[in-house]
């Protein structure tokens, strides 16, 4: 099966049915191999653009596409998105009345489409396969290969039936396309499905693509310690107890207000109370955990996918089968417990290729968590655990870019030339400060915590001893006689904020224990010796007071700047019609509203301001059938606001 085609002719093809310019890294030669015939393994991150690098083929063979697909609820999303662009597509699976599925093979013998999903067991099928006889199949698209390999993590047994149908096809060429592909998987891959076999004659290429998502900001900060200025950023009084990760989280949301994003937590309890908690401070918030019942998670997945609800709150059970192009945010409020779990959910993040930020709130004590649900592991097995825990940890702790030790745990090398612009990148690398900046010799400051610590007798928090550094002469520390301690006012060198940042980066590399009732500071070993011994402590201590350089945040400064500008109130008034709109027509359709328009479309109709049909050529992700459809309804918004 070999094609007739030019770069210039698919770039047509994909502005034509999808409104896009140009296309990703790596589209366009899995198009180009498929398109010449060869079998093809494609390797590409969430988000990378795989659906195309079959779609496009699909457009030019002369056959139908089958694409075989593990979930249910993708397959509904992609035939909808397609039906949007115009394209005809369907799927065949369990969802189907009888109805409707004998209608939908009527269209496949008739010829009427170009794409079919289906999941494996349908494939299998004899109906199926009497279905297929009597239809030219021009290209076989498994998607989420690694389901294939027992190696890979979600191993689907009706997967390696896939092989037999294709041995029924040999005209068909075979796309396989997979996020996560070890090597071992990748063999697996491409034995299972005979791939560039001499039995159907087919070359064979293979493409991985960068694990990199440059578009998403990696961030992550410390949770030791008290909250500080909590009551600050509340929006009502609250009785729930808050900790310095609820402080965190909170600053946090303020500066991504009406955007959708995920938090993950630890436990559904922790789900509970953390939504709860939201709630009570006006958020739109959610909770998602397998203890809820079916049909509550169900609605929860709903209205996140529809944009009605902005944030979920989840436990790892989340994410998996979930499209939505535009989550703008994922916030770990515990640490997961290795950096693939990391991986993959913030990859759940910018999958629409639109900046995203990744917020993990980190403290030394999730370790402790995370290893007492390793007890039940032994051998080899619990040896793995500790293993990506440690990973997980130093990923946490680095003082270098964050961004290349993650990609360097997959095995790839990020070049210099290849990183995004610094403040787009991590915050390490948007702070300007690597390790060997970071990492300043605190021997004399810690020696003045801990003695204080001790002098006032491991007996109190943080914020009294600092208070005693600090020389404060309020009626406590009078009542105590702590005004007379030789310690007291020798710290005035820093702010309370820079003493707790320190106490903070002790409690992480072991030297302070707080107890979990009062909040009590007390010495480890650790730090009795390096006391005793008046040995060299260096820390990632970056004082505020002395600190010119603070970190700037993703976007803020970058290259890659929002389309529509937050100062243009003509084009903010119109995005926000845009989205009603969005939202009224996607309720309509039954369909999420990224189906209809991703974000960045409507950003761009917002910035531009079409007032003719004509104009609709030029805005991102509008082609020729959305624009027919809708155009009329975009500009009539336009005018309204800017005549
Ligand atoms: P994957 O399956 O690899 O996770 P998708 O195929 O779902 O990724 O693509 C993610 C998003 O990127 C979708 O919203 C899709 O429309 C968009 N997209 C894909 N290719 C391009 C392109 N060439 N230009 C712009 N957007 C694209």
């Amino acid at each position: 099966m070999q094609c007739n085609f030019s770069e210039k002719s698919l770039i047509s093809l994909l502005k034509k049915h999808f409104g896009y310019k140009s296309f990703r890294p790596g589209q366009l030669q899995v198009i180009e191999s498929v398109l010449s015939g060869n079998d093809t393994l494609a390797v590409m991150p969430t988000g990378g653009g795989k659906s195309l690098c079959c779609q496009i083929p699909a457009l030019v063979f002369k056959g139908i596409t089958i694409v075989v697909s593990p979930l249910i609820a993708l397959m509904q999303d992609q035939v909808s998105q397609l039906e949007e662009a115009g394209i005809d597509a369907l799927f065949l699976n369990s969802s189907l009345t009888l109805d409707q599925y004998s209608l939908n093979t009527s269209l496949i013998r008739g010829g009427k489409v170009k794409l079919v999903y289906c999941a494996p067991e349908t494939l299998v099928t004899e109906r199926m396969q009497q279905l297929l006889a009597n239809v030219q199949v021009s290209l076989i698209t498994i998607d989420e290969a690694h389901c294939i390999s027992e190696w890979g993590h979600d191993f689907r047994p009706e997967y390696r039936m896939i092989a037999s149908v294709r041995a029924q096809h040999p005209e068909a060429v075979c796309l396989a396309l997979t996020a996560t592909a070890t090597q071992t998987v990748r063999n697996d891959i491409k034995r299972s499905l005979k791939l560039g076999s001499k039995a159907y004659g087919f070359g064979f290429n293979e493409f991985v693509s960068t694990f990199n998502r440059p578009n998403i900001f990696l961030e992550v900060k410390s949770k030791a310690g008290q909250p500080q200025n909590v009551h600050k950023i509340l929006k009502k009084p609250t009785s729930f107890k808050l900790s310095r990760a609820d402080e965190l989280l909170l600053e946090f949301l303020q500066e991504h207000k009406n955007e959708s994003g995920i938090i993950y937590c630890f436990s559904r309890k922790q789900v509970d109370e953390l939504t709860e908690f939201l709630q009570e401070q006006d958020y739109k918030a959610l909770p998602y955990h397998a203890g809820l019942p079916d049909s509550e998670r169900a609605e929860n997945q709903r209205l996140f996918v529809q944009d009605e609800t902005p944030i979920i709150v989840a436990t790892l059970a989340f994410g998996m089968g979930i499209n939505k192009p535009n989550v703008r945010f994922v916030v770990h409020y515990d640490m997961p417990k290795s950096l693939e779990q990391y991986y993959q959910e913030i990859g759940r993040a910018g999958r629409d290729g639109e900046n995203a930020h990744a917020l993990l709130l980190y403290s030394y004590a999730d370790t402790n968590k995370i290893r007492f649900f390793m007890q039940d592991k032994t051998g080899t097995e619990l040896a793995a655990a500790e293993k990506q825990l440690e990973a997980m940890n130093a990923f946490a702790q680095s003082r270098t870019c964050r961004r290349s030790l993650l990609l360097a745990h997959f095995g790839e090398l990020l070049e210099e030339s290849e990183k995004a612009e610094p403040d787009l990148c991590c915050d390490i690398c948007a702070s300007g400060l690597n390790i060997e900046e970071t990492e300043t010799d605190v021997t004399i400051p810690v020696q003045k915590l801990l003695s204080a610590i001790l002098r006032t007798g491991e007996k109190f928090g943080a914020s009294y001893v600092i208070d005693v550094l600090l020389g404060s002469r309020q009626k406590r520390i009078l009542d105590y006689g702590h005004h007379k301690l030789s310690v007291f006012g020798i710290g005035t060198e820093f702010s309370k904020q820079d003493w707790y940042q320190l106490v903070n980066l002790l409690i992480d590399a072991g030297f302070l224990r707080k107890s979990s009732d009062y909040q009590v500071l007390s010495l480890t070993q650790d730090a009795k010796d390096t006391l005793r011994d008046r040995g060299e402590v260096r820390l990632p201590f970056v004082p505020h007071t002395n600190t010119p350089a603070q970190t700037q945040k993703p976007g803020k400064t970058g290259s890659r700047k929002h389309i529509l500008n937050s100062s243009d109130i003509k084009g903010m008034a119109i995005l926000e019609a845009l989205k009603e709109m969005r939202r009224k027509l996607a309720r309509e359709a039954e369909v999420p509203p990224y189906v209809i328009f991703g974000d960045r479309t409507l950003q761009d109709i917002a910035a531009k301001k079409p007032v003719a049909l004509s104009q609709l050529t030029d805005i991102y992700g509008i082609g020729e059938v959305k624009a027919d459809r809708y155009g009329d309804a975009i500009i009539s918004i336009v005018r309204q606001h800017c005549m």
